[in-house]
């Protein structure tokens, strides 16, 4: 098996696109196609643009997680909003998206972990997540055969795993189907701006013209923002993952201590990845940024391995052009799939990690590997507004945990573009919040 996404996978959303829409949505990752969805639901005309495949970023290179557990507090509800819109888009869109509430653990191996644990439950009290602290003879019971050695762990029986590579190209047909008409090869070069406000968005393929238009470009969302002089505080970092062929399924959900994670997944293997470590290249906007970063940067939840330059053509890469007109190719167009390069020597170890703690299993065939860009944002947490643009929305920095709740956030996009109450409060997500003197809060590591 090749990872599945990439430019090798023919065009199935062929274009051209339409001249005009009543909303226009800038790539077609889960928060790009879930919007699109909503709004369609509401009766509204959304075209989404997307440079390179479906899904071919992040959205279907991640774990396949879908977990409230973990979650800011701010985030939880619309999390828990997305578990349940999950299961609706499983029922409604006749499409198997890989959905099975399996359950997900993290895996305490000190005390110092229950503690963390504890300290996230005491700020979700009261949400009504049924995430529990576990001992480490239930952790036994509830991963027969493991031989990670713990003392205890959190468990959310409710929380899901989906298939990312098959779900998001499901939803996306699912919302053709509701008239949502989507674009592949197609990158949004630059807003067309009229009397200071959107009036549509000129794209490799020509104008579209429209009165709103969503930013959820991923790891491209600030390139494309500072373009239009609007700051968005956004670096990458790589992650790397494999996936195990077929063995024998020893424990159906998913899983993670401090070092490795691991989730069945619905073609008999196991996906596998560090749980917390990235590699970070600095850029211009890392030292743009630096101010913005520092407080987690003393944390060093990522970026534990520094590097000195990105590879040719990446968001933040030396030689990538900041500054483009509309009738002249764009970073966009020049990086349709941004498909880092995995780090094979962490992901043997990775391996080796697996196969001690289910030796069980026995040898899994074939793994294949691949790594995904992670936007993050200074605080940990997504921008979900409306933009200093009349017209303009964003919904971007997902910081690494924007699949399961991708439903979620498309359905408040919808909302707050129909000029609706989006039905969550959405203070935390601000853009003004990196401009305004806000004291940033880092988002939990539970
Ligand atoms: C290794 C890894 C593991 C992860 N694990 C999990 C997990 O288990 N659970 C979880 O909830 N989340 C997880 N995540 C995070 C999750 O995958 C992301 O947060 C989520 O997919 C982000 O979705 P998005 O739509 O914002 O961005 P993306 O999926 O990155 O989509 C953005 C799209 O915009 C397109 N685009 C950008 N600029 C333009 C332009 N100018 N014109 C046209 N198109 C453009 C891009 O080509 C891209 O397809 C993980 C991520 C990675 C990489």
């Amino acid at each position: 098996m090749t990872f599945p996404i990439g430019l090798h996978r023919p065009v199935e959303h062929p274009g051209p696109p339409p001249a005009s829409a009543d909303v226009v949505i800038i790539g077609a990752g889960i928060i790009g196609v879930m919007t699109a969805w909503y709004l369609a639901e509401k009766g509204l005309r959304a075209v989404v643009v997307e440079k390179g495949r479906v899904a071919g970023e992040q959205s279907s290179r991640n774990w396949g997680w879908i977990r409230q557990m973990g979650r800011d507090p701010a985030e939880l509800p619309i999390m828990m909003e997305a578990n349940r819109l999950w299961r609706d888009l499983q029922a409604e869109t006749a499409e198997d998206l890989g959905l099975v509430q399996c359950g997900l653990t993290y895996l305490a191996r000190r005390r110092g972990d229950m503690d963390r644990f504890a300290r996230w439950l005491e700020a979700v009290a009261g949400s009504g997540v049924d995430s529990r602290l576990l001992t480490a003879e239930q952790v036994r019971g509830l991963l027969p055969g493991c031989e990670i050695p713990v003392v205890g762990g959190l468990h959310t029986a409710s929380d899901m795993r989906a298939e990312p590579w098959v779900a998001v190209p499901a939803l996306a047909r699912a919302a053709t189907a509701r008239g949502v008409v989507i674009v592949e090869n197609c990158a949004a070069r630059v807003l067309d701006l009229q009397a200071g406000r959107v009036a549509g968005v000129w794209t490799e393929s020509g104008h579209i013209a429209a009165p709103e238009v969503l930013v959820a470009g991923g790891a491209w969302s600030s390139l494309f923002l500072r373009r239009h002089g609007v700051g968005l505080p956004q670096l990458s970092v790589r992650s790397s993952v494999m996936a195990t062929g077929p063995v024998p399924e020893a424990f159906a959900g998913g899983a993670a201590d401090d070092d490795l994670a691991f989730r069945r997944r619905q073609d008999g293997g196991y996906t596998l990845a560090p749980s917390d470590e990235h590699d970070f290249w600095i850029g211009p906007d890392a030292f743009r940024h630096l101010r913005a970063f520092l407080p987690q940067l003393r944390m060093a939840p990522f970026g534990r391995r520094y590097r000195a330059m990105a590879p040719k053509g990446f968001p933040d890469a030396w030689g990538t052009r900041r500054s483009w007109r509309a009738d002249e190719e764009t970073p966009f167009e020049a990086m349709r799939v941004l498909n880092p390069a995995p780090d094979m020597r962490r992901l043997a170890q990775v391996q080796r990690r697996f196969a001690q703690a289910w030796p069980g299993l026995g040898p899994a065939s074939s793994p294949v590997a691949w790594a995904g860009m992670i936007d993050v944002l200074p605080d940990e947490v997504p921008v979900a507004d409306r933009a200093p643009l009349p017209g303009l929305s964003i919904c971007t920095g997902m910081c690494g945990h924007g699949f399961g709740i991708g439903p979620g956030f498309g359905r408040i996009m919808a909302d707050l573009i129909a000029g609706r109450d989006p039905g969550h409060d959405l203070g935390r997500f601000r853009l003004a919040r990196f401009s305004d003197g806000t004291r940033l809060q880092i988002g939990p590591h539970a």
